[in-house]
């Protein structure tokens, strides 16, 4: 096919807007919290370039802000947020399918609030409700560390706790059902992940993270867990950041290697974007910063033509290179995650 019509085919692949479900916008929005318009500055113009329409905004919490910050400083990213997509008049926070639906229509970017480990609520489960009043949409219980709902799976083959949830983390994933917020598998060990299957009856999303069989680590997915999402046909975001344990080996094409793994396991219809694009944090840190990383988690590999949201042209040219069908690429681009919204009673 030529060049420009290749071009095309993504222009219209991508006039609909494109969906990632992890990208940790507020942690940043919150370092630079003296500044104004950061958002539309250094984040806006990617966005436009990439064709995103809606993503998930991460609540995370430093280890640095814990144990004592985490409550102020979850809610600190969350009023950035939205300070942050006033200003720039092109993005809006997104609380229910509809508000989603009119986002895309608009053309604006819509940013639905994540939390990515539930540091900010202690262990006050009334919490949850107050973030759910706030737009909290979906949330995973843990990062890699131990908090008071269970704990991270680690970044090697085996080694975390074999315990599951605590009757905190239990509490809270029945609350977040019966509120409609999705509850989000990503990070949770083993142990947790089970449990949480277990206990819930919903679509469970993996809002972003890689297959084992590529790179294993508990961080990542089994095939067995990705059964699991599948059985209930819920949708795993692809992260860019562990597609494999080699840089050489951390290419756009090993990443359509995990759609395609996930696909032939569990169908096509549960499989999304989960970038988890931080090159831009990551080149802001000392290096005694990133060694700390390389020594406590790991070192991450970006794959060099899918580092931010302005490469994300790059992905849909690779889909359509690998014989991935438009229907196919409109799921895995923006419509499956869709779908998951939709089935959320109150989203
Ligand atoms: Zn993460």
């Amino acid at each position: 096919m030529a060049a420009n019509k290749i071009e095309e085919r993504i222009d219209r692949l991508h006039a609909g807007g494109i969906i990632d479900m992890h990208f940790d916008l507020p942690m940043d929005l919150y370092e630079k919290r003296g500044r104004s318009n950061v958002l539309a500055a250094e984040f806006l113009p990617e966005f436009k370039t990439g064709g995103m329409g809606i993503i998930g905004a991460a609540i995370y919490i430093e280890d640095r802000y814990l144990p004592d910050g985490g409550l102020q400083i979850g809610l600190d990213q969350i009023a950035r947020l939205y300070t942050e997509a006033d200003q720039s008049q092109r993005c809006v926070v997104c609380r229910t399918h509809e508000e989603i639906s009119r986002a895309l229509e608009s053309k604006k970017i819509g940013f639905v609030i994540t939390m990515e480990g539930v540091e900010p609520l202690g262990d006050d489960l009334d919490l949850l409700r107050a973030f759910y009043e706030l737009g909290v949409r979906a949330i995973g219980l843990t990062h890699a560390r131990t908090n008071a709902a269970g704990h991270g799976g680690i970044f090697a083959a085996d080694g975390s706790s074999p315990e599951g949830l605590t009757p905190f983390g239990r509490d809270l994933v029945c609350e977040c059902e019966r509120l409609g917020i999705i509850v989000d598998l990503a990070h949770i060990n083993p142990a947790g992940f089970k449990e949480i299957v277990d206990l819930t009856t919903k679509p469970l999303i993996v809002s972003h993270t890689n297959a084992r069989k590529f790179y294993d680590v508990e961080r990542n997915i089994s095939d067995e867990q990705i059964k699991m999402i599948g059985e209930r046909r819920g949708v795993i975001g692809i992260n860019s950041v562990l597609v494999s344990p080699d840089q050489k080996t951390s290419t756009l094409d090993c990443y359509v290697d995990h759609i395609e793994h996930i696909g032939d396991l569990i169908g096509i219809d549960c499989v999304g974007i989960g970038f988890d694009f931080f090159e831009f944090i990551y080149r802001q840190w000392p290096e005694s910063k990133k060694k700390w990383m390389a020594e406590k988690l790991t070192t991450p590999h970006f794959i060099p033509d899918l580092t931010n949201h302005s490469h994300a042209r790059n992905l849909t040219r690779k889909l359509i290179e690998r014989g991935f069908g438009d229907d196919d690429i409109a799921k895995i681009l923006r419509g499956n995650w869709l779908r998951i919204f939709k089935e959320q009673d109150t989203l």
